[in-house]
């Protein structure tokens, strides 16, 4: 058994005429982490929804396990639980409580009983530091409480990989170390996560690999070491020069 979890090949995401995504290649690994970073509109965010499906690729394979993902009959909504996401704009439910928050989904997803779910949700919402405002509605949390929450959703279900697109970025300022702090103790741990962010510490610091995106491609790949410190394409040169 290989320790891969995921494998993209040759992926292509066309919107009408405009193709977004071309020719992506990657690997994922468990325990890695893989941080995605590029301008906008080079097709990240359209890279992590073709990961889980969101937004189905136009052609390409997508190995789960070896297993195709886009074959007829496979199970997405198993799928979609083992390989989470993290929005840029947390998508709670704003009408229930943050504990309902992290147990609806796995009471109707998984199928977990009322109080093992519940218990889950204590323990991941500690780890995240929001075990004190369980009974809140997130109208009363700031955003980077809220994104902790929506992070813990996310973990509650045990995903093999968690996507994040750019989970700070809608964040004042003050809020942004606390959700990149509880990211990289959660890194700890061993999960495996794609990050698309624009936070270059932190994707130096906690990454084992990066990703430069542009124009819908990979234009280059490697060791935080490698693409902060030598970057070898100029249009990663240029990107990074904004950064330092
Ligand atoms: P990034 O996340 O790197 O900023 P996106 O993946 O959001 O980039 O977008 C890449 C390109 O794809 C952009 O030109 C965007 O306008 C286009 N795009 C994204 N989603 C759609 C869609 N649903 N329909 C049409 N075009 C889209
Ligand atoms: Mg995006």
């Amino acid at each position: 058994m290989t320790d891969t979890i995921l494998e993209v090949q040759n992926l292509q995401k066309k919107f009408g005429q405009h193709e977004v995504l071309r020719d992506i290649n990657l690997t994922v690994t468990k325990g890695e982490v893989l941080s995605i970073i590029g301008r906008s509109g080079s097709g990240k965010s359209t890279l992590l929804r073709g990961l889980n499906l969101l937004e189905p690729p136009t052609s390409g394979t997508i190995l789960f396990h070896g297993e195709n993902v886009l074959a007829d009959g496979f199970n997405l909504t198993q799928y979609r639980a083992k390989v989470g996401m993290v929005f840029q704009s947390f998508n709670l439910f704003n009408n229930l409580t943050v504990l309902e928050n992290v147990v609806v989904p796995q009471v109707t997803v998984l199928k977990r009983d009322k109080a093992e779910a519940k218990a889950k949700a204590i323990a991941v919402l500690k780890q995240l530091g929001m075990d004190p405002f369980v009974n809140a509605k997130p109208a009363q949390l700031s955003g980077g409480q809220k994104q902790r929450v929506a992070i813990a959703r996310s973990v509650a279900m045990d995903p093999e990989v968690l996507l994040f697109d750019e989970p700070t970025s809608a964040l004042d300022p003050e809020m942004v170390d606390d959700v990149l702090n509880a990211m990289t103790d959660l890194a700890k741990t061993g999960l495996t996560m794609i990050v698309v962010t624009h936070e270059m510490q932190f994707a130096r610091d906690v990454s084992d690999t990066v990703l430069f995106m542009n124009e819908g491609v990979v234009a280059e790949q490697g060791t935080p070491e490698q693409i902060f410190g030598d970057p070898q394409q100029a249009v990663t040169q240029d990107f990074l020069k904004r950064y330092l």
